[in-house]
């Protein structure tokens, strides 16, 4: 097969008809094989319905609806699970993505020999407040963190080699740093093409301000997760380290100070009435709590069933 588009949907009856129809029609014009993946992500419209109705039409149609809504990302999970095309494409239900970018997608993909493309939104039909300025600045951030250069990671028009969509795990609220994973998994040939964007037709967005702030939450974990999930000592044992060895010093200097004073018959000051000690005595107990935050991301890790799980590409004779 080649081609799986997954929809990953919460309550977009009215355009989904509309959809499904676009999309048909540019894999019939371009002779495409494909599959069309629904994800229902507990709808409590009739969105199941409607599915239901168009998989009797087209037999090319799959479905799977939870049984609550659990987000995004998790829709999208299950749908990479299910998917057996060649090369997979994502698409938001809300018609705002273009089913006509579907066959340069795929050519990027099976020709231009990338390992993912994503959609680049470079005219932008959303609320400029609410949407269009964040984002812009969201994007910036996280092309400082990730290192990779898309301008919009959180696009929902993406296609992908099927071995990356198997390869990765998107769970939470990762969605929007699927490129970041792909690109920690080791496919890194990643690239953007600009894409057609429009008003949502139907019904309203689900996601409001706060995904600013989870995004950003989510892009510390993975970057942190990609460094040093499978050696968590190494950070908090050298901050740790540093931070003691620190107020260590910090001490020392306040005994000697101290032992001075008394040892020269001085009028000596009392230790607790210099800043300096309650700062030491804060670094130094900061500093261990680190060092055992280390120790216990180690056991935990040791426990993890990941702990030696690494992608394979290749292999010769076994
Ligand atoms: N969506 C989903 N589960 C959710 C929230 C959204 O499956 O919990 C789907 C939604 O139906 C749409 C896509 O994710 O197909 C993108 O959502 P939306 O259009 O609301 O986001 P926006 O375009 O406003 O960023
Ligand atoms: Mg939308």
């Amino acid at each position: 097969m080649d081609i799986s588009v997954i929809i990953p949907l919460l309550n977009e009856e009215e355009s989904l008809p509309e959809l499904h129809d676009w999309i048909v029609r540019v894999m019939q014009q371009h002779k495409y094989s494909y599959e069309i993946v629904f994800v229902d992500d507990g709808s409590k419209d009739k969105s199941w319905s409607v599915i239901e109705g168009l998989s009797q039409k087209n037999p090319n149609v799959k479905a799977i609806k939870f049984r609550r809504n659990y987000g995004k990302s998790p829709a999208l999970h299950v749908g990479f699970e299910a998917a057996e095309g060649n090369v997979i494409i994502t698409m938001d239900a809300d018609l705002q993505d273009s089913p006509d970018e579907i066959p340069e997608l795929y050519n990027m993909i099976t020709q231009g020999g990338f390992d993912l493309v994503s959609g680049w939104k470079q005219k932008r039909y959303d609320n400029a407040f609410t949407k269009n300025l964040p984002s812009k600045l969201y994007n910036w951030t996280n092309r400082k963190i990730s290192g990779i250069k898309l301008h919009d990671m959180n696009c929902g028009l993406k296609a992908y080699k099927k071995e990356v969509v198997k390869s990765i795990e998107i769970y939470g609220e990762m969605h929007r740093f699927i490129p970041v994973l792909a690109k920690n998994a080791g496919f890194d040939n990643i690239t953007e093409k600009t894409v057609q964007h429009q008003a949502r037709k139907y019904g309203t967005s689900k996601f409001g301000w706060d995904r600013f702030i989870n995004g950003f939450l989510d892009l510390l974990t993975i970057t942190f997760l990609s460094k040093f999930g499978k050696r968590p000592m190494h950070l908090f044992g050298t901050m740790g380290t540093f931070m003691f060895i620190v107020g260590f010093f910090m001490t020392i200097y306040l005994g000697v100070e101290k032992l001075y004073c008394v040892y020269n018959h001085e009028r000596a000051p009392l230790v607790a009435s210099n800043p300096l000690f309650f700062i030491a005595l804060t670094t130094m107990v900061l500093g261990t709590l680190l060092f055992l935050t280390g120790f216990v991301g180690e056991l935990i890790l040791r426990n993890s069933s990941v702990r030696n799980h690494y992608l394979l590409e290749k292999k010769v004779n076994l």
